[in-house]
């Protein structure tokens, strides 16, 4: 079976920060990966913009180089594709903050084209630019700009950020990037609810005990331990991440798979989330071990208490998850790195095997790294004779029999996200009221916290994260899966 793909209209993508990590590791190969796909026209332009001074030929030298690293295999970036992706790109020496480089800028943008402007860089450069390309007559009506996390520190600079962007831009111009939300595992989860009417009659309280989340990494703060340590996991995944996650498994069915239809019932899920009693909050700072220091020597304040674990119970005050808990859980310097969903169904109300105890329900495991898939957890007769035993088994959904080749490569986020700014289309993009909502609930925990001045509770590297974690399930009488890679 091939991928069907529909080529999008030629477009003008300015980066700016276009030398950077984040456009050397994601976006542009990305967009290879659409050329190679045969979605990215070859009229499009790509043009990056930073401050060091550097001629189109060492730029597009640069980015030969990113791709040859980011796509290691020779078979994924054919010589002749490679050569036609490189003349795509041009390069502006450019100040954001100056006036260097905005008049040729200008020059290279194409009228009645599409326009997208992707500011990878720094937040405190997203509003000086959005203004500046306002002010320069840059940005058209119709033009697009894409921000990404951080979007803010807390709710008042989330508002501040806001603010800037739309001086200058209006709310269906911005296209603020949860990379998370690019991901298939994540669209899959709408597609398994809405497009299948075997879930969403038992999607509630009645027959769903608890949902689990969890983001857990293996590597620590090593190296970014500056910016982690004003961050901390709450405001690095919880508020983005985690949240989106939690919405789009708890919201209502919108009426239809449209922006702000999508966008209005996430919304919905934040407002009525129950601000979280600091009991119902667990931190938790890294251990060293043998072969690695611990969160406090790999930040510059050591009696830092950012916290590089987090678990929370969740209450959504709705009709539909009223007494469900959402448990959620982020960390750094865990056993793996796992980020999965898992839909925890309620136990048969009368079990007709009395000499099987503790049954488990069934479970819905919507798993998003590594290896993207769904697995559905089912009770079935061990196979042979000799009575009634029963046994767990997954019914596993990777979709890879079914999709055959479709389902070999699965498209990085970013480049469904990118794909999706061209076409204009915001459905699986935040919306600034969104944000700020998911910030005021943060906030609130955040500030719970600071009152207490208790300190993270120290866990081991490697392992599954503090005991009082475990804890927070255990007096619920349930416990976390297990955090396997
Ligand atoms: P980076 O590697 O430090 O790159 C920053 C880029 O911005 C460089 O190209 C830099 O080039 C340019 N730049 C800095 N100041 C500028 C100015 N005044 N005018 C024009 N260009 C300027 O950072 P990054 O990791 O790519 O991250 C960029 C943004 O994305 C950050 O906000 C980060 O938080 C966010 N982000 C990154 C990742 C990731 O995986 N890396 C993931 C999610 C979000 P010059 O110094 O030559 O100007």
């Amino acid at each position: 079976m091939v991928a069907r793909t529909i080529p999008v209209d030629a477009f003008d993508l300015v980066i700016f920060g276009g030398t950077g990590d984040l456009a050397r590791r994601k976006i542009l190969p990305s967009l290879f990966r659409r050329m190679r796909a045969g979605q990215m026209p070859a009229t499009a332009r790509v043009i990056a913009c930073a401050r060091g001074k550097m001629t189109r030929k060492a730029f597009q030298q640069m980015i030969r180089e990113a791709l040859l690293e980011f796509i290691p295999r020779p078979e994924d970036r054919p010589d002749d594709l490679l050569a036609q992706f490189l003349e795509v790109l041009d390069f502006v020496a450019l100040d954001a903050t100056g006036e260097a480089g905005w008049a040729e800028l200008g020059e290279k943008l194409r009228p009645d084209t599409v326009r997208a402007f992707y500011l990878s860089v720094g937040p405190a450069l997203f509003g000086p630019i959005a203004h500046r390309l306002h002010e320069t007559g840059l940005a058209t009506a119709d033009s697009r700009i894409v921000v990404e996390k951080p979007l803010g520190h807390d709710l008042p600079s989330a508002r501040e950020l806001n603010r800037q962007l739309s001086e200058s831009f209006s709310e269906h111009q911005i296209y603020r990037i949860d990379h998370y939300l690019g991901k298939e595992t994540v669209q899959n989860l709408m597609a398994l609810r809405f497009a299948n009417a075997l879930f969403e009659p038992l999607w509630n309280a009645q027959h769903i005990d608890h949902v689990q989340i969890t983001v857990s990494e293996k590597i620590g703060v090593e190296g970014r331990g500056g910016y982690y340590d004003k961050s901390g996991a709450m405001r690095d995944m919880v508020q983005n991440h985690i949240m989106q996650l939690l919405c789009l498994t708890a919201m209502e069915p919108p009426a239809r798979f449209e922006p702000d239809a999508v966008r209005d019932e996430k919304l919905k899920v934040i407002r009525a989330l129950d601000p979280v009693p600091i009991g119902d909050t667990v931190r938790g700072q890294y251990r060293a071990n043998g072969t690695t220091g611990s969160y406090l020597d790999h930040v510059e304040n050591p009696d830092s208490r950012t916290e590089s674990y987090v678990a929370l119970k969740v209450q959504i005050s709705n009709w539909r998850w009223a007494g469900t808990p959402f448990y959620l859980r982020t960390g750094k310097k865990l056993r793996a790195r796992l980020s999965e969903i898992a839909v925890m169904f309620k136990e048969v109300p009368h079990s007709i095997f009395p000499e099987v105890s503790q049954r488990r329900g069934n479970a819905l495991i919507i798993r998003l790294q590594p290896d993207e898939g769904i697995t559905l957890r089912m009770t079935i007769k061990d196979p042979g004779p000799g009575g009634m035993r029963l046994r767990e088994v997954p019914l596993d959904m990777t979709f890879a029999d079914a999709l055959g080749d479709m389902a070999e490569e699965v498209p990085d986020a970013y480049e469904r996200l990118v794909m999706d700014v061209i076409r204009g289309n915001q459905t699986l993009f935040m919306r600034g009221d969104e944000v700020e909502a998911a910030w005021a609930w943060t906030d609130a925990i955040i500030a719970s916290w600071e009152d207490d001045r208790a300190r993270p509770e120290p866990y081991d590297t490697g392992g599954s994260g503090p005991e009082e974690a475990l804890a927070l399930m255990h007096r619920d009488g349930r416990r976390w899966r297990e955090i396997e890679g």
